[in-house]
């Protein structure tokens, strides 16, 4: 069976996904919309829009220390959203799940809360080569603030980490080793269990940013053994805003709070100030109360498809588009790993990403066209930026071949 056949021979119940996403039935310049940008930010199902909605029209108030009835139903609807990402992600209990403002802001508070008390002068913070800049500023800032060094595991021509050169570069300065789970510019998924044990045994607390791959495959993060896990709501079809860092529950209740503010104390007074436990300490502030609940309609959404379904049917995508891609003449896929999620960069002679991106535009397809958020990965391989092309569950082997026929085309065009 070609990939192809195998796409469309999958039991996968695609027109029903396809049915609870209204906009994907919009056209843009006229044609159908085929939206390809997925590791950017994934479309919605109706049912995180109705959430919402029926949070608005029902039971909205601010949570928290409220004696009237909104404001205490709002408040379990928010710890009811916390069990909901907590068993999403297998965690042993909800107080384990930090509501945050995204992967950007779950990795700040790490390396604010928890690496400005435990890292210190002559001190390594471990990175990778394949990261998003959101894995990888935030280290660097905080090394620079406390005097430590910042160290970066390489990665090889397919786009994979060189796993000897992380094992090589953790020692007892090591005070923790982030990763991200799937690269957002090249698709790799990393062997993050077996990179989670080595820090281990370098005594150092292992951080995986799992925002490409919470979407795409199921994640168990006492089984994956690391520290903190964070992930986006927007990218795993919730609200853009909301996030979440998982922190291992003993090592939470040991840090510090981050921001400060109402709703993270328990007694203030001109004298000293006491703080709640986990994960209220970290959440200073009104909240983004009708996102949490978005977010867990949306996982509750992703659980009810199964996951491990939609990430079989995405691999059938990636291999066909792979296969179709590796047609157009002066192509070149930019990630070759072994394991791959979802994710197709590549580029073109003679035709620069973000022109790419412009011609497919007018066929109606959305893709990338960029660094995406990780300069040095691009440097590594030599090009200013790639295009990419990201596949979510409600993507089909008719879209991969109109991607392919509109690359064709532009070759034509510009070749
Ligand atoms: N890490 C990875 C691997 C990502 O792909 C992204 C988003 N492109 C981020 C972190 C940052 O996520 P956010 O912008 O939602 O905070």
């Amino acid at each position: 069976m070609t990939v192809v056949d195998q796409a469309r021979a999958s039991t996968y119940d695609l027109a029903r996904v396809r049915a609870d996403f209204p906009i994907l039935a919009r056209e843009i310049h006229g044609r159908p919309l085929v939206y390809l940008d997925n590791a950017a930010s994934t479309q919605k199902p109706r049912i995180v829009a109705e959430t919402i909605a029926e949070c608005y029209g029902g039971w909205y108030a601010n949570v928290e220390r409220g004696v009237h009835t909104l404001s205490q139903l709002a408040t379990a609807q928010r710890e009811r959203a916390r069990e909901t990402v907590a068993r999403f992600l297998n965690a042993r209990s909800a107080e384990e799940a930090v509501f945050t403002r995204g992967t950007t802001e779950s990795v700040n508070l790490v390396a604010e809360a928890w690496g400005r008390r435990n890292v210190g002068p002559g001190d390594e913070v471990l990175i990778t080569g394949l990261e998003h800049h959101s894995n990888l500023v935030p280290w660097q800032r905080l090394c620079e603030e406390r005097g430590a060094q910042l160290r970066v595991a390489a990665i090889d021509d397919a786009g994979e980490v060189r796993l000897d050169e992380f094992e090589r570069l953790l020692s007892p300065r090591t005070r923790i080793a982030a990763f991200a789970h799937v690269s957002n510019a090249l698709g790799t998924v990393n062997p993050v269990r077996e990179m989670a044990a080595m820090a281990h045994r370098a005594g150092a607390l292992a951080l995986v940013d799992g925002a490409q791959a919470v979407p795409h495959m199921l994640v168990d993060v006492r089984d994956l053994g690391c520290d903190f896990y964070a992930f986006s709501g927007h990218k795993v079809y919730g609200p853009s805003g909301i996030g979440v860092l998982w922190g291992r529950k003993e090592i939470l209740d040991a840090m510090p709070p981050w921001q400060s503010g109402g709703g993270m104390v328990q007694t203030v007074r001109f004298e000293k100030t006491t703080y709640a436990p986990p994960p209220h300490r970290f959440e200073a502030g009104t909240p983004f109360i009708e996102g949490a609940a978005g977010l867990a309609a949306a996982l509750d959404y992703l659980t009810a498809m199964g996951l491990p379904a939609v990430g079989a049917w995405e691999s059938e995508l990636l291999a066909l588009a792979t296969a179709r891609l590796a047609e157009v003449p002066g192509l070149r896929i930019v990630g070759t790993a072994r394991r791959k999620a979802a994710v197709l960069s590549f580029v073109m002679d003679g035709i620069h990403p973000h022109d790419l991106g412009t011609i497919l535009d007018h066929d109606g397809i959305a893709i990338r066209a960029g660094h995406h958020c990780a300069q040095p990965v691009m440097e590594r391989f030599g090009v200013p930026a790639t295009a990419r092309a990201s596949f979510g569950l409600y993507n089909t082997p008719e879209e991969v071949e109109a991607l392919a026929a509109a690359l064709h085309k532009a070759r034509e065009l510009f070749g």
